[in-house]
């Protein structure tokens, strides 16, 4: 298996670029993001949980969302790799996830981090926030609040995979094509 974190704050990209790398390198892509907003789309318990804590810009806790990624390994036992995008947001999530991936003897290959200005990752937002029905992309407070929360609990999740020499920044800015080039140029190095 060959497995990639793509990393970064709320608005850098990492859901646009997932859709290219996922079709060329033939992974399973594995956003917790999305599937918390299609556990809210289908009211589950689990869904309405985790809205209270989206639609405030928090985290949803640790538990329901490593609970989660384990069922959807379970569910494609025969994925090729996963792309994990938004995942993990805390150390915790990060060690936990270096567990189910050594149950299934693989490890994450690298983690690709984009790096953007947090003026540019507001502009985006709130564009995005226009055409996406994300209530969380609207209100200016909310994604700040992500940044901050992005800040102090996600930051250091770049240090745990730095410290293991699997961490790569890539310029976030740029066009598409040229972002995903240089995404896909650092995984044809280690691939
Ligand atoms: P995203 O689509 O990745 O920006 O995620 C939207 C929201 O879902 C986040 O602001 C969090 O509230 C929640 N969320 C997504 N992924 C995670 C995660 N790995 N851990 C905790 N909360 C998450």
């Amino acid at each position: 298996m060959f497995n990639l974190v793509l990393f970064g704050p709320p608005g850098s990209g990492k859901g646009t670029q997932s859709d290219h790398l996922v079709a060329r390198y033939g992974l399973k892509h594995l956003s917790t993001g999305n599937l918390l907003r299609k556990e809210i789309a289908d009211q589950t318990p689990l869904g309405l949980e985790a809205k209270r804590y989206i639609d405030a810009g928090q985290l949803v806790p640790d538990a329901v969302v490593i609970g989660m990624v384990g069922a959807y390994f379970d569910q494609n036992p025969d994925a090729a790799g996963f792309l994990f995008d938004g995942f993990p947001r805390t150390v915790a999530q990060a060690e936990a996830l270096d567990e189910l991936l050594s149950q299934r003897q693989t490890s994450i290959a690298r983690v690709l981090a984009l790096e953007v200005t947090e003026e540019e990752l507001v502009k985006r937002l709130l564009n995005r926030g226009k055409t996406s029905g994300r209530t969380d992309d609207t209100d200016e407070s909310v994604i700040r609040k992500r940044f901050s929360v992005y800040t102090q609990e996600t930051s250091p999740v770049a240090d745990y995979y730095q410290n293991k020499g699997k961490f790569q920044s890539i310029p976030g800015e740029g066009t598409v094509e040229g972002i995903s080039e240089a995404l896909c140029q650092a995984i044809d190095a280690v691939r």
